[in-house]
């Protein structure tokens, strides 16, 4: 199978000066992006300089994001991880929409990418001044969505949500761009999804077994978090905290009652390896030289049902 080609189009990285609000500087919650929230810039003709410069100066207001795309370059003016420098928090979608948090469990701003493109035309004094050429802009947008899907194992059907989704009351980027040029928000995501060459692949990790996820979640974690708790250890707190979410959503347990559950995440591999060392491989090792056979097959069993849910091989 033909695998996305990673050297399509450069991704040049020219970043802006750190201002609060525009540039904080700060990492993203979840190191790497969770999700990349895909916008229009509003502003026909304006191109990724254009939105460089303006964003290099611009004071007066919240508003950022990390990367522009028009019909000549991809240009990150923040960092967003794909080169060497982390990726950082920029503010493009507002906090108090909750259309993020029920999807992701996040604020898109703490955890997602904003990813902006250029369009249309502009006009000086009925002279044309810049024609943004939609088809070449629309080839880059769609493979540097490709490209952040494949690095950090993201599903285009699940993990690209648009402003206007999110934000349907105040927005409605990028939809009204691609509607510009006789496109739909679900034909964005469909060739995404071919430029993977991968529409079908399938996924390579197995959903966690609700009952195990709840099982450790009640018999280590929890304890573990009320330790934390007792210790005022905060760091250790915030930590078992993630770890059971992460469980949660491995398993598609909803994060809170009540709540719905989250698309099925994969779980992180470093979660099964602190989980089987700190817990699991211990209780083994005890069950072994008590004799207890059924009991050292059931911890060796969920250490099995972690590795699944994280794409490793079983043993
Ligand atoms: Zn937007």
């Amino acid at each position: 199978m033909i695998r996305l080609d990673k050297n399509k189009y450069p991704i040049e990285r020219r970043y802006i000066n750190k201002r609060p609000n525009v540039r904080p500087g700060t990492r993203l919650k979840t190191g790497s992006p969770a999700f990349f929230v895909v916008h229009d810039t509003g502003n026909p003709g304006a191109d990724a300089e254009a939105h460089y410069k303006y964003f290099n100066s611009q004071t007066d207001r919240d508003a950022s994001a990390q990367v522009f795309i028009d019909d000549e370059r991809i240009l990150e003016i923040i960092p967003t991880g794909t080169g060497s420098d982390p990726a950082e928090r920029a503010w493009h979608v507002r906090y108090n929409v909750t259309t993020d948090n029920d999807r992701f469990g996040y604020d898109s701003n703490d955890t997602a990418l904003g990813v902006e493109l250029c369009y249309g035309s502009s006009y000086k004094d009925g002279k044309l001044i810049r024609k943004i050429d939609f088809n070449e802009a629309y080839k880059r947008f769609v493979w540097y969505l490709a490209y952040c899907c494949d690095k950090w194992d993201k599903n285009p059907s699940t993990h690209i949500p648009s402003h206007k989704q999110l934000d349907p009351g105040r927005k409605s980027d990028c939809e009204q761009a691609l509607a510009s040029a006789g496109k739909t928000f679900k034909d964005l995501i469909t060739d995404v999804a071919a430029e993977l060459a991968s529409p079908i692949r399938p996924p390579d990790f197995v959903k966690l077994p609700a009952v195990v996820a709840q099982h450790l979640i009640d018999t280590y974690i929890s304890p573990a978090w009320y330790e934390s708790q007792r210790a005022g250890d905060e760091v250790g707190k915030m930590h078992f905290h993630n770890l059971a979410n992460n469980l949660r959503m491995a398993a598609g347990i909803p994060l809170l009652p009540g709540k719905a559950a989250l698309p099925i995440q994969k779980l992180p591999k470093s979660n099964v390896q602190e989980l089987i060392f700190r817990w699991l491989s211990p209780g083994w090792f005890k069950a072994k030289a008590d004799g207890n056979i059924a009991l050292a097959n059931q911890f060796n069993a969920n250490a099995n049902h972690l590795r699944r849910a994280a794409g490793i091989p079983i043993e």
